[in-house]
């Protein structure tokens, strides 16, 4: 069965767009009672970012905490405090912030319309109803949550998106001067994000055409501002992102990500670190990319942790096992239909106690 997926039905790229948002809400406002909430990542808070935001009477402004990645229980909060402030649902969602705050944009949005908690939803095609229009806003570049279908939560049991085409954004606006502050690590470590995306689904048994036009062209883009450092780093590394996350779209990450999902469930690491920690140790399945990946570390200067792993606890470590052997797809897509024989559990236990 070939993938018949949802993308992005409106895009506004370019440095200065966010000015246009005003603009593009205005359509959306249904009358003068009616509201918007805007979910903006709490590094924003202190500045004078607030006075850029076309906030109108009853809109609801929620600085999101990004200090964890998104739970499900912090979804399910956000949702009740704008059910319990306002009898009426909003009239639009708009999430500005990097892949955390995307992603709780476009939670919040599903889950005003689905009844019970996000939890219930972690998984494929489970939401019911369509969500509130919501906008994402990419402040750092890298994740491709502004073009994908998920949005990716820890819940109780599970780290696993909510995978539905209600999820997809409604409007994106891709504004390269909203990234120019992000620190220099995080700009790093999100950046990579992006490039093993490209490494993951370039190497890929499911890749195909689609996948390969945008992940080539992410793929040059990454190394154009990892390595030479342009002009137009900002402007190279949104669109980068935004292909990169229409290459995966249409194909699938692997060793990586998979582990990477387990460090994050059991340790609480990052995505964007977890990636940069566990793709150090994949030469053997990425000798190229793990090759320029350093080279590219090197340069910017960003140190990445180790030892991470070295007091875990024996239950954290095979819930950390349990969670990455649970992402079948990106294993098959990695290592082919017999991924089970070349990834043993103990293989996966010896990668993760090298971090
Ligand atoms: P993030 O959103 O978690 O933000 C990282 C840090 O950077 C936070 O402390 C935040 O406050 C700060 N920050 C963000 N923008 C800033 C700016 N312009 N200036 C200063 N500080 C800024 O980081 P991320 O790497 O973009 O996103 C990671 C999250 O994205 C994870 O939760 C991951 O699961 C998710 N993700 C989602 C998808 C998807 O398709 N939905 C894909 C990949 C990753
Ligand atoms: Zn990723």
């Amino acid at each position: 069965m070939f993938r018949n997926f949802k993308v992005v039905p409106k895009i506004i790229f370019g440095k200065g767009s966010f000015a246009q948002l005003e603009d593009i809400l205005s359509y959306k406002r249904k009358n003068p009672e009616s509201y918007i909430v805007f979910l903006i990542d709490h590094a924003f808070e202190d500045t004078n970012f607030k006075n850029r935001v076309p906030l109108k009477n009853n809109d609801i402004l929620i600085w999101t905490n990004t200090n964890t990645e998104p739970k499900t229980h912090y979804i399910d909060q956000l949702v009740q405090d704008i059910k319990k402030n306002k009898d009426m649902l909003p009239d639009g969602i708009i999430g500005i912030g990097g892949g955390s705050t995307m992603d709780i944009a476009k939670a919040v949005s599903l889950m005003l319309t689905n009844l019970g908690s996000s939890e219930d939803y972690q998984g494929w095609d489970i939401i019911k109803n369509p969500a509130i229009y919501h906008v994402g806003i990419p402040t750092l570049s890298g994740t491709g949550a502004e073009a994908s279908r998920t949005a990716i939560l820890t819940g109780p049991q599970k780290k696993l998106g909510i995978n539905s085409d209600y999820t997809v954004f409604d409007q994106i606006v891709l504004d390269p001067d909203l990234t120019e502050g992000a620190p220099k690590d995080q700009h790093f470590y999100t950046g990579m994000d992006c490039y093993i995306h490209c490494v993951e689904a370039l190497t890929g048994t499911y890749l195909n055409a689609f996948s390969q036009g945008y992940g080539e062209k992410a793929m040059e883009l990454c190394q154009n501002v990892f390595l030479l450092n342009p002009k137009e780093a900002a402007d190279e590394l949104m669109i980068a992102s935004y292909f990169g996350g229409m290459s995966i779209a249409y194909s699938q990450v692997g060793v990586c990500h998979a582990l990477s999902y387990g460090l994050s469930f059991g340790l609480g690491v990052k995505h964007g670190i977890g990636n940069c920690i566990a793709f150090d140790y994949l030469e053997e399945f990425y000798p190229k990319g793990v090759a320029e990946f350093r080279k590219m570390q090197e340069i910017a200067k960003v140190e990445i942790p180790r030892g991470i792993t070295k007091d875990v606890d024996n239950d954290i470590l095979e819930k950390m096992i349990t969670v990455a052997l649970g992402l079948e797809p990106l294993w098959e897509n990695a290592l082919g239909k017999d991924w089970k024989k070349k990834m043993p559990k103990e293989r996966i236990k010896e990668l993760y106690l090298k971090m």
